[in-house]
């Protein structure tokens, strides 16, 4: 294959610093790094390394983000900008997040190597705190560059009562100063970020890479259904108030709305039977519902559906229902200049044109307040994602690159 850029040679570069990364973790047994921790400075230590080799230069910033920058064919022009995560999950893989940063800084060094200066800077973060397992509040680090991080954000405290203010204190950062993060809307072209697909779509369309299109927003419902607990032997069938044969009605409506409606998933991952015993006629049971949709009216008609559905279960079964929404946010469309960019990149790479949406979160939802966003998503085995198992294939690691490489190139800001 013609590879000019020797992407197939810089694509086991990054496996290997993946690898190298993945290592830093604060549990022996697994990969657990979160923020404002020892092992975050290692990691940002280590990236740090990295840019510099790749010819940028770096520095921390007022929340404890990596930032690397490589100037454009003068010094402080606007900035095309790249970032993910370097944060994990607790027991997670080594690429959710990581592999976006390090991709990005790999495409520069290609750029560093050859010479090659363009008529725009690009900045690379490795966002510190995405997942939100320490502190339990999301995107933290993406938030301070788009300028929206909230005093209340550094009140918020791990499970040892240590707050945000006060570890950031002690990772050598002030928290008065973290509004110095955030980038001005000026100077950012756009954000673009890397990341794995995290889902089986891209692997069983036989792709490497795909565009995508919007990042879902979420519906989330707490419920309750209260029957009457009985006698397993003694209770005839229908003289019966089985909370959990409703509730399983309830579960399958979820399922047929999702599945009968494109664009949606949904999903209940939850189920707490009481009394629970093999001898008991099920008294009450408290499920939750997770509905997804990139187009946030389909969510919103599908969610009035799945509502309705189950009040009739529940009335049909003469049982009262309780239904809490406990969270909503809306989804975080790619603009749609950018994304077709990235989808002209991968057609012009690979021949093919593939846009799907995610269904998961990510930093670029943070930055939508400070720039036109857009995402590449590579394909990872299995779909699997937050698992040690989590894996990628270096042939489509050297794909991304040099779509990665096609779009930086080829790039040129909105006109207008
Ligand atoms: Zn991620």
């Amino acid at each position: 294959m013609n590879d000019p850029d020797n992407a197939a040679a810089v694509a086991e570069t990054v496996m290997a610093w993946a690898d190298e990364l993945g290592k830093i973790s604060e549990d022996p047994d697994c990969l657990t790094r979160t923020y404002l921790t020892p092992e975050h400075r290692q990691a940002v230590e280590l990236v740090q390394s990295w840019m510099e080799e790749s010819g940028m230069t770096t520095r921390l910033d007022a929340v404890g983000n990596m930032v690397g920058r490589y100037e454009g064919s003068e010094p402080g022009l606007p900035t095309l900008l790249f970032g993910s995560h370097l944060d994990t999950v607790r027991d997670a893989g080594q690429y959710d997040g990581a592999l976006g940063v390090l991709l990005a800084a790999a495409c520069v060094g290609v750029l560093h190597r050859a010479g090659e200066r363009l008529p725009f800077a690009i900045d690379i973060v490795g966002f510190a705190e995405e997942e939100g397992v320490r502190f339990r509040s999301t995107l933290i680090g993406s938030s301070a560059v788009a300028g929206t991080l909230q005093d209340s954000d550094l009140t918020l405290t791990d499970e040892d009562g240590v707050t945000v203010a006060e570890a950031m204190h002690d990772f050598g950062l002030d928290p008065e100063r973290v509004g110095d993060a955030a980038y001005k809307p000026d100077d950012v072209l756009a954000y673009v970020e890397a990341h794995i697909e995290q889902g089986p779509v891209l692997e069983n369309a036989g792709l490497a890479v795909g565009a995508v299109t919007a990042i879902a927003g979420i519906s989330r419902f707490h419920v309750t259904i209260t029957g009457v607990a009985g006698h397993a032997g003694t209770v005839p069938m229908g003289l019966r108030q089985d909370a959990l044969a409703a509730a399983a009605e309830c579960v399958l409506a979820v399922e047929t709305v999702c599945t009968e409606t494109q664009g949606m998933v949904g999903t209940v991952g939850r189920l707490d039977v009481s009394p629970g015993a093999d001898n008991v006629i099920p008294g009450a049971v408290k499920f939750g519902i997770d509905m997804r949709s990139g187009d946030d009216a389909v969510r919103a008609q599908a969610v009035d559906d799945v509502l309705s559905r189950l009040r009739n279960i529940c009335e049909r079964r003469g049982l009262p229902i309780d239904i809490v929404k406990t969270h909503e946010n809306p989804s975080t469309t790619c603009a749609p200049w950018l994304r077709d960019r990235i989808a002209d990149a991968i057609e012009t790479e690979t021949a093919t044109r593939h846009l799907l949406p995610s269904g998961a979160g990510h930093d670029a939802m943070a930055l939508t307040g400070l720039a036109d966003v857009a995402m590449l998503f590579l394909r990872c085995t299995g779909g699997i994602s937050h698992n040690p198992d989590e894996a990628v294939a270096t042939d489509d690691v050297a794909c991304a690159l040099r779509v990665l490489l096609r779009f930086i190139r080829d790039f040129q800001p909105k006109a207008d």
